[in-house]
């Protein structure tokens, strides 16, 4: 099973710190979402196939034609947060507004329910796996957050399971997409999407990809623009992974796509048989204690 998502955000909505005046320094950014969606778009279209868009609520309200091309298109919308936030920095009660928000701003414009959610940079850890509880309370049914290795700014290092699951915490239970990992000299890392994707030739990740049982994606508008201007403000090893390679990565997902039979997580979701798949169940540390 190979499933295909895109995180929809503008250059500039990499994960950083972020200042009291966020919003103000957004919106001086120039523009250049359209670059990079305007290429997603075509090769979907092209190819004939689906991929499921989470979409930040920032963006929604921003540019709302794009939310209604995605649905238009066919293609699922769902929620990707609305200020891309760190989930674990949050509070329950922020995390649930922030989303409630993003929720509220995509269902405006698709007049539909969002039931499939990613948070920004995999940022549900064990720390705050109370947000599958949020999840829940907000009709979210599919969750594709947790990535199962060490990451800078996520990663459920623990996660047991690569493949589809069904995540279980205080009574609650969600179907879980994880990010697929691959396995190297005792690292974990992926390659369909990040740094890795850029960085390695295509016929490495084409490899990976063939032995692969399950395989999830996650690209941006950003990784198909390499004319974007770089933020300032980041470590050089951020730089690094954010635009190092940028050139060949929409060549790369052209030949992925080409190579390889995709499906959106919605469809996944149908064709699973949910009886038989793995059931995690996740114990809140901090309450053992
Ligand atoms: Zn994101």
């Amino acid at each position: 099973m190979k499933i295909l998502t895109f995180d929809i955000e503008d250059w500039f909505h990499i994960l950083h710190k972020y200042p009291d005046d966020i919003l103000d320094r957004w919106e001086n950014y120039e523009v250049r979402i359209h670059n990079g969606m305007d290429r997603i778009f075509k090769v979907l279209l092209d190819n004939d196939i689906k991929a499921t868009f989470f979409v930040l609520g920032y963006i929604a309200r921003k540019h709302p034609e794009i939310i209604k091309k995605i649905h238009t298109l066919g293609f699922e919308v769902a929620a990707h947060s609305d200020m891309h936030k760190v989930a674990y920095l949050q509070s329950r009660a922020e995390f649930k507004e922030d989303l409630s928000n993003c929720i509220y701003s995509i269902e405006d414009i698709i007049a539909e329910k969002v039931v499939s959610y990613r948070a920004p940079g995999f940022s549900i850890k064990q720390q705050n796996i109370w947000a599958f509880e949020v999840l829940k309370e907000l009709g979210i049914e599919y969750d594709s957050s947790i990535f199962p290795a060490v990451r800078e700014d996520g990663g459920f290092e623990n996660f047991s399971e690569n493949r589809p699951s069904i995540v279980q915490y205080n009574g609650t239970s969600i179907k879980e997409f994880p990010m697929s990992v691959n396995t190297f000299m005792g690292n974990k890392f992926t390659v369909t999407g990040g740094g890795y994707f850029r960085f390695f030739p295509y016929r490495l990740i084409k490899k990976i990809v063939q032995k692969s049982h399950y395989t999830m994606t996650y690209f941006h508008p950003r990784d198909f623009d390499p004319k974007q201007p770089m933020l300032d403000d980041l470590s050089l090893k951020r730089k690094f992974k954010s635009y190092y390679n940028l050139e060949s990565s929409y060549i790369k997902l052209k030949q992925l796509i080409y190579d390889f039979d995709f499906i959106d997580m919605r469809e996944a979701a149908n064709k699973i048989d949910w009886n038989n798949v793995p059931v995690v169940s996740l114990e809140d540390s901090s309450k053992q204690q």
